[in-house]
């Protein structure tokens, strides 16, 4: 039980408690976890603050965690600065896909830098005849496009930003 103590209709529920403090703590935002519980989310913003002095308050479309970092490639050769690339912008956009809110210029933008790094790395790894069509296939590929697709039916107006995107850079030989 929390400081409100027992005028905390959460924490009068000790089963109902355990529940609502353990989605918190797997970072739902508190509309989720109203979805899934039949509280009130100012309820469990309550209690998550007053309670639990959690003093941030999760909203809808703010990031559950930070975006991840690119590493350092100083000293690293091509093949390996290219694998490093390829894995820092899988991850960019798997972050981008879990906050649909964010940026989707720049959704779009990275689904065309990833297309290009997979290919320059195909291209490293001697794999020169590895074509476009055969990148797209390929399973990662296509679970980032799964990821991407989701965030962009969500804003349609970035299918035409991607679409530009990958027009120019393919305008620019990069692709
Ligand atoms: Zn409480």
């Amino acid at each position: 039980m929390g400081k409100r103590g027992p005028q905390c209709s959460i924490c009068k529920k000790s089963e109902l408690c355990k529940s609502v403090n353990e989605l918190l703590d797997r970072k739902l935002t508190y509309q989720q976890i109203a979805a899934k519980t039949d509280l009130h989310h100012k309820t469990i913003g309550r209690h998550a603050r007053e309670c639990r002095n959690e003093e941030t308050p999760i909203t809808v479309g703010k990031p559950k965690r930070k975006p991840p970092r690119m590493p350092a490639i100083e000293g690293l050769d091509d093949k390996a600065k290219a694998e490093v690339l390829v894995t820092y912008l899988h991850a960019q956009l798997r972050w981008m896909g879990r906050n649909a809110g964010g940026d989707t210029k720049s959704i779009a933008l990275l689904t065309g830098q990833l297309l290009n790094a997979q290919k320059t790395l195909a291209k490293l790894n001697g794999a020169f005849d590895l074509t476009e069509t055969q990148i797209v296939r390929s399973t990662p590929w296509k679970a980032i496009m799964a990821k991407v697709i989701a965030v962009l039916e969500k804003h349609p107006a970035a299918v035409l930003d991607l679409q530009r995107v990958l027009g120019e850079l393919e305008a620019q030989g990069k692709l």
